[in-house]
């Protein structure tokens, strides 16, 4: 058995990844496909190629879940947030990056590093021996996406995202919604209220429908097909399909009664259900959709009890090939059916460039310490890395899976006392509870 790491996947993730392990001591493989084989979003043979936006959004690590994870990520002298720091374009308080000179700069850098080779080829098979990091991304090629579904199941192996939106529980005005699940069904208290009920008259029916109708949509990539079609389609198809489609789908009011008007019957009922085990992240059930995001704040806010919501994430449909990682990593990220193989990045679920990148220093620094012969403790919850580490491998509903992004509804709640109203104060505690627990973590504690 080789003591060398072998990366799959020179992206976010796996750029990241190499480094850590690197100044760790190790040496580090990296297999990248491109520029032999390409994908339909990656335009170059750079290594942390950024393939659409050229944002790694919020750069406030005070008030801002994202901003924390760039902190994060500085404190562990990430090499995807220091090149994005060199790199940086004007964006207020956002982090936007000049992505040509970006992944120049990584790919050169990694190509510098004593403890590092590339090698540009496909990798079709799960490797049998040796320690591997597997961060292929959303795009992972198809050959070997076959392999990985082999090893863990069809069910196991999304090929499309199909996002509900995400609201925190906190923002729900409770004076309307009401917990009952259809017809009460449920062996325990917790089963028979695990939904929550937002009831609609007809004549906020008819307005919803009205603007599901007019709102903008996203088109989907070139090279993106519409295979999500069976089975979770959009909601603003369901009601270009009928005006009554909805009302006998997601929004059916049937088996449920209104606690605080029992005699009201509602017209239609959105239903939003637990993301995760805490229970401060909901979901909106069955409305993945391709709204544009400002329409969706806008029609999802005309839903009665989510008139003040807050949006722990839009929903979306994209080409996207993840994992149900509750079900299949441990939370040191192994498969737990082959733990010489670890995965990263986006296939893991989490969402975006910077959570990508923050799950390959953890991979990496894991790896390092384990060919090391040293055990590295999951980063705690509190942390921004902790918090989305958490989440994948447990935290998160397997059932309803979807990618994350990092938000502070994945965060154990802080300061209880600044209330819903005190926002800024409220993140501000989370944020400076994250640094101390994120250096401790780093120094070892
Ligand atoms: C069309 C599209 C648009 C996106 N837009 C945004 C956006 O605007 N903002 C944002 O934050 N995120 C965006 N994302 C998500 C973004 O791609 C990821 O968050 C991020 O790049 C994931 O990092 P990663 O390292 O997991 O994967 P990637 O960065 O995609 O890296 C994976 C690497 O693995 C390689 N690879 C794949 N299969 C193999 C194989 N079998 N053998 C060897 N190498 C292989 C790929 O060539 C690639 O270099 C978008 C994704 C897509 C598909």
């Amino acid at each position: 058995m080789t003591e060398t790491l072998h990366i799959v996947g020179g992206g976010m993730a796996g750029s990241e990844a190499a480094w850590q392990a690197a100044n760790a001591g190790i040496q580090v493989v990296i297999h990248e496909m491109r520029p032999k084989v390409k994908t339909f979003a990656h335009q170059t043979g750079n290594l942390a190629e950024m393939v659409c936006s050229n944002s790694f959004r919020s750069d406030d690590d005070e008030a801002n879940a994202v901003g924390l994870l760039h902190w994060e990520m500085r404190a562990a002298n990430g090499l995807i947030i220091n090149t994005a720091d060199k790199h940086a374009l004007p964006a207020g308080s956002a982090l936007a990056v000049d992505r040509d000179p970006f992944a120049e700069t990584v790919t050169a850098t990694l190509l510098a590093h004593p403890n590092i080779s590339v090698d540009y080829e496909e990798i079709t098979e799960l490797p049998d021996d040796g320690h591997w990091i597997i961060a292929t991304g959303p795009l992972t090629s198809s050959a070997l996406g076959e392999a990985i579904a082999m090893e863990t199941g069809a069910d196991a192996l999304a090929f499309f995202d199909a996002i509900a939106p995400i609201v925190y529980a906190d923002s729900i005005n409770t004076d309307i919604t009401w917990l009952q699940s259809r017809y009460d069904k449920g062996d325990t208290e917790e089963n028979r209220k695990a939904y929550l009920n937002c009831p609609m008259t007809k004549d906020q029916y008819e307005a919803f429908i009205d603007a599901l109708l007019d709102a903008e949509k996203t088109e989907f990539h070139e090279g993106e097909t519409a295979g999500y079609f069976d089975g979770c389609l959009p909601i603003e198809v369901m009601a270009e399909r009928g005006r009554e489609t909805l009302r006998f789908g997601p929004m059916k009011p049937v088996g449920l009664t209104n606690a605080h008007k029992p005699d009201d019957k509602p017209y239609a009922v959105v239903q939003l259900r637990r993301d995760n085990a805490l229970g401060t992240l909901l979901n909106i059930v069955g409305f993945q959709t391709k709204m544009k995001y400002g329409a969706q704040t806008k029609v999802f806010k005309m839903i009665p009890g989510l008139e003040d919501a807050n949006f722990a994430r839009l929903g979306g449909i994209h080409r996207n090939t993840f994992l149900n990682s509750p079900t299949l990593l441990d939370g040191q990220m192994r498969l737990k059916s082959r733990p010489n193989i670890r995965f990263s990045g986006q296939i893991t679920g989490v969402e975006g460039y910077v959570e990508s990148a923050a799950m390959g220093l953890l991979a990496g620094r894991y790896a390092a310490a384990e060919i090391s012969g040293t055990a590295l403790n999951v980063p705690p919850p509190e942390t921004a890395v902790g918090s989305l580490v958490h989440h994948i491998t447990g935290g998160a509903e397997a059932k309803t899976f979807q990618p994350m992004n990092v938000n502070f509804g994945l965060f154990p709640p802080a300061d209880a006392k600044a209330g819903r109203k005190n926002r800024k104060t409220r993140y501000k505690a989370y944020t400076d509870r994250a640094k101390v627990a994120w250096q401790a973590w780093l120094d070892g504690e």
